[in-house]
């Protein structure tokens, strides 16, 4: 039995999946502040059309440009590991199978969008792109994927992360971004924050208010986002694509495929094509994993809210804690959104996927012992599908299991050495701090209320 599963290069998927195409509803448009919906023109200062083409195409297949197959080919198809070391640590019959996606050169994820979206904007001529990064990793990844691309880049970075992380900000640096603190002075969001809130620790909502500023007002800029839209959930598709080759390969098939879901890109990247799987009537479950400490799924509720603090952004369905919700600063940067992208939520809301959400310390109880067993540090919103996938296996619920080793941990040592001392706490579900969030929502009149 193998251990590692390598696909050849010409396996690299030549088209992205496009689950919209599949759906048993059409998903819920997004709407402007006159809570109507927002048409594609509307988009047109923040993203270049072919991206804006995408984030509305219903077209099952998008085909990938050869530019961005050929930068692929730097690190796809990426390998799929047996965890037999893992399975042998739990005394499970159980067997475990994860996708390793921290082989890209930003060590996630991240960079399958960030290589696609810097493409399409560098092809419509634009010379700038403005982005937020939590944890660090988008930052990283749209860093990467600009230098191969000649183009400049500013960052908003979530100021616990840009504490927490400096050397996050270094690699991005050395690749030529720009990185600003935020709550920044760089624009009025972020001013008006920092007039209200001076210790505030940032948010993802309020990093992302001071991107689109940026974007807006400047005519070579573009802004892009690393997670929650329908284009960015397409690209991230290959890994699912190459996961069932590669599932095929060892002879067996899922019976759970789990991911950690901040955003939501990484669930949809590897669960949406054996979603396609299901809906043909495969049995499968598709769970996405979350922190306790921002539980989105678990206790959000279902109806339109804002994608970002200031309410710059149309209007998106999703479950939400609430658009001025302010996360605890857990080390999982990359899982503190207030929302998640809406066709994972209307997935969710479906009964088509389901959700479990976890504290940090079982997660980082759980990546200690798969960085002992299999040798990989994992991030630690990775090691949030480490934790479910040890469950599934250990309680039996699952017998084949394949998650998506969403990113390494080189870059999260501090959090490894706040662990090792004993100094992590947990945060339970803020159920204060959900409640006023959600509660001055419920004075907009916007959209329906479901759950
Ligand atoms: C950003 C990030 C996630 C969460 O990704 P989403 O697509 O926003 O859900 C998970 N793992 C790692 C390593 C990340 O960097």
């Amino acid at each position: 039995m193998d251990t590692k599963i390598l696909l050849p290069e010409s396996e690299i998927p030549r088209q992205w999946y496009n689950v919209v195409a599949d759906l048993p509803h059409p998903p819920a448009p997004p709407l402007g502040p006159d809570g109507n919906p927002v048409g594609p023109e509307a988009l047109s200062p923040l993203f270049p059309m072919d991206l804006i083409l995408q984030e509305v195409s219903s077209q099952q297949f998008i085909d990938i440009p050869d530019e961005v197959r050929d930068i692929y080919r730097l690190w796809r198809p990426t390998p799929l590991y047996r965890a037999h070391r893992l399975e042998k640590a739990l005394g499970t019959d159980a067997h475990i199978y994860y996708k390793y996606e921290g082989a890209s050169p930003a060590g996630s994820h991240k960079a399958n969008t960030a290589v696609a979206q810097a493409y399409y904007n560098k092809k419509s001529g634009i010379s700038r792109l403005a982005t937020e990064t939590g944890a660090g990793q988008w930052g990283s990844a749209l860093a990467l994927a600009c230098a191969l691309f000649e183009l400049e880049l500013q960052v908003y970075m979530v100021r616990v992360s840009y504490d927490q992380k400096p050397y996050r900000r270094s690699l991005m640096e050395s690749w030529g971004a720009h990185v600003a603190s935020s709550p920044s002075t760089l624009t009025g969001a972020g001013r008006s924050v920092r007039e209200h809130d001076p210790d505030s620790a940032g948010s993802l909502g309020i990093a992302i208010s001071e991107a689109v500023e940026d974007a807006a007002s400047r005519a070579d800029t573009h802004y892009s986002l690393g997670s929650v839209l329908n284009h960015v959930l397409l690209h991230q598709t290959v890994i699912g694509q190459e996961a069932q080759k590669q599932m095929a390969m060892a002879g067996e098939y899922p019976d759970v495929v789990i991911a950690s879901c901040g955003g939501g890109s990484n669930f949809a990247g590897i669960a949406f094509p054996f979603l396609r799987d299901k809906l043909g009537g495969r049995r499968v479950r598709l769970l996405a994993v979350e922190p306790t400490a921002c539980p989105t799924l678990t206790k959000g509720r279902y109806m339109y809210d804002y994608g970002d603090t200031a309410g710059m952004t149309p209007l998106l369905k999703m479950y939400t804690l609430g658009h001025n919700f302010v996360p605890p600063g857990i080390h999982a940067g990359g899982l503190r959104y207030h929302g998640d992208a809406p066709l994972v939520c209307q997935l969710y809301d479906e009964g088509l996927v389901e959700a479990r959400a976890y504290p940090q310390k079982p997660v980082f109880e759980a990546a200690l012992l798969f960085a002992r067993s299999e040798g990989i540090l994992p991030a630690p919103e990775s090691a949030h599908a480490i934790r479910a996938a040890i469950d599934e296996a250990t309680s039996g619920a699952a017998r084949v299991i394949l998650f998506n080793l969403s990113g390494h941990g080189h870059f999260d040592l501090s959090a490894y050495d706040q662990y090792l001392r004993g100094e992590l706490v947990d945060y339970e579900y803020p159920s204060a701090l959900v409640e006023s969030a959600l509660a001055e929502l419920t004075s907009h009149h916007f959209g329906p209320r479901s759950s």
